[in-house]
């Protein structure tokens, strides 16, 4: 049976990242890295964004080039899943039968898309948006379809209903909140996004839910029926309604968990020798009020790995970074710094429609989070009060930090 000191689970962000940092950590011991695609660690953004519309070619997505695995010692299983921990044994079982033995365990094999449940939503045209393989098959179904129907308006179901706009498609969305991008930022921004697409031509329907796929011969959705009593013509279908974290062999082997897996300040979870990174570990996060939240995003899959990269040789200090986010649609470049979870206040700094302003959140007067569009020095600068806020307690004056007259690093405290 082969054996070794690191077995990584999972060969997206989180993953790729944890066997990067071991060997630039300088840590010498064996590593292997299993993933359930077939291809080499690569870049995800890209796949809702400038993959799917073909501004960017799946070669430039590599995290690393070919080359980097051999000559850093890391083993690659691609193409296999896990279908069993063992941790009693400090053994894992692959698809295809094959047992490997583990020093450390690290669990980062994220979340798959939820699915839709309503009957035909198995349909042939109809996808989520996870992998490349997702991306490749929308991608081969955009050219021939006139009506795209978005489900979800998170930032999956914006960012591909913008790559569709921009491809000339007659695009709708539908979103069962009575806003979009609910669950990520808030009132201001929502609009702002709303605004934006229709300008670009989507229609939006809000409060609405998709009931029934009617389907043809071909096993492909031909329309949807709406719970308002409607129906949408359909060609080509992309849900973006959320993921369910990958835990299953985890919490088969007893970890503790429910929303993903419950993880410590240094991503241990409750089974010995075993950490959970990325978007299925849940863990307290100082920059969400301490809450217990999985953060589904690069930077969190990241930071995690280098936390756990750093336990494994003996320097763990507790993982505590500053959440970060992007999202590109049209020319809107929007990065967030912070959670807006909990906020109880928003401070509008300049126009949203002069396509260049910021949103400042607030909880107990203190900020939380900066979502930004088109406003770059304002995320950059942005970053030190959430962090001042968090760590310092620090309140600042709220009519400067509206002033765009002001930066914000010169903004006086309340
Ligand atoms: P999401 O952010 O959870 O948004 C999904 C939205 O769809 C929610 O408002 C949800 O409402 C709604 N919804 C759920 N069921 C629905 C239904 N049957 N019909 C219509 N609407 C429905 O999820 P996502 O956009 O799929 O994102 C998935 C993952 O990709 C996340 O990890 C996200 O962070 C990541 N991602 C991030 C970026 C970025 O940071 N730029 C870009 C792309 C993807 P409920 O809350 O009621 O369920």
């Amino acid at each position: 049976m082969e054996s070794y000191d690191v077995i990584i689970v999972g060969a997206g962000h989180a993953g790729a990242q944890t066997a990067i940092a071991l060997r630039q950590h300088g840590f010498e011991g064996s590593v292997a890295l299993v993933g359930d695609e077939p291809d080499l660690p690569y870049e995800r953004p890209p796949l809702s964004k400038e993959y799917l519309s073909g501004d960017k070619e799946f070669a430039r997505m590599a995290l690393r080039p070919e080359a980097f695995w051999q000559e850093k010692a890391i083993t690659l299983f691609l193409g296999k899943r896990v279908s069993q921990v063992s941790s009693g044994l400090q053994e894992i079982t692959l698809s295809d039968d094959t047992v490997l033995r583990y020093g450390k365990l690290v669990w980062a094999a994220g979340g798959a898309p939820r699915m839709l449940d309503c009957p035909g939503s198995h349909s042939r045209n109809v996808f989520g948006v996870r992998r490349k393989s997702d991306s490749d098959a929308i991608r081969t179904a955009l050219p021939d379809a006139t009506n795209v129907v978005i489900i979800g308006g998170g930032f999956i179901g914006l960012e591909v209903a913008a790559v569709a706009a921009k491809a000339g498609k007659k695009v709708t969305i539908i979103e069962v909140q009575d806003r979009l991008l609910s669950r990520v930022s808030g009132q201001i921004i929502a609009d702002y996004y709303h605004k934006l697409h229709v300008s670009h031509g989507v229609h939006i329907r809000l409060h609405t839910k998709a009931e029934k796929f009617v389907t043809n011969d071909e096993g492909k959705a031909t329309s949807i029926l709406l719970d308002d009593g409607s129906a949408l013509p359909c060609d080509l279908v992309v849900f973006g309604i959320g993921i369910i974290p990958e835990t299953g062999p985890l919490v088969a082997d007893g970890a503790m968990g429910g929303n993903g897996v419950d993880v410590d300040g240094l991503c241990r979870t409750s089974l010995s020798d075993i950490y959970a990174i990325g978007d299925c570990a849940n863990h307290a996060n100082a920059y969400a009020h301490g809450a217990h939240i999985r953060l589904e995003s690069v930077q969190n899959a990241n930071d995690q790995a280098k936390t756990v990269a750093q336990d494994i040789i003996g320097k763990g200090k507790p993982y505590r970074v500053v959440p970060w986010f992007w999202s590109n649609q049209y020319d809107a470049r929007l990065q967030t710094v912070g959670m807006t979870l909990g906020h109880d206040e928003e401070i509008l700094r300049g126009d949203p429609e002069s396509g260049s302003f910021s949103v400042i959140y607030l909880r107990d007067d203190k900020v939380v989070a900066l979502d930004c569009v088109n406003k770059t020095k304002d995320y950059v600068q942005g970053r030190a009060l959430v962090e001042a806020a968090v760590e310092d307690g620090q309140e600042l004056d709220k009519a400067q930090l509206a002033d765009t007259e002001i930066p914000l690093k010169e903004v006086g405290r309340a």
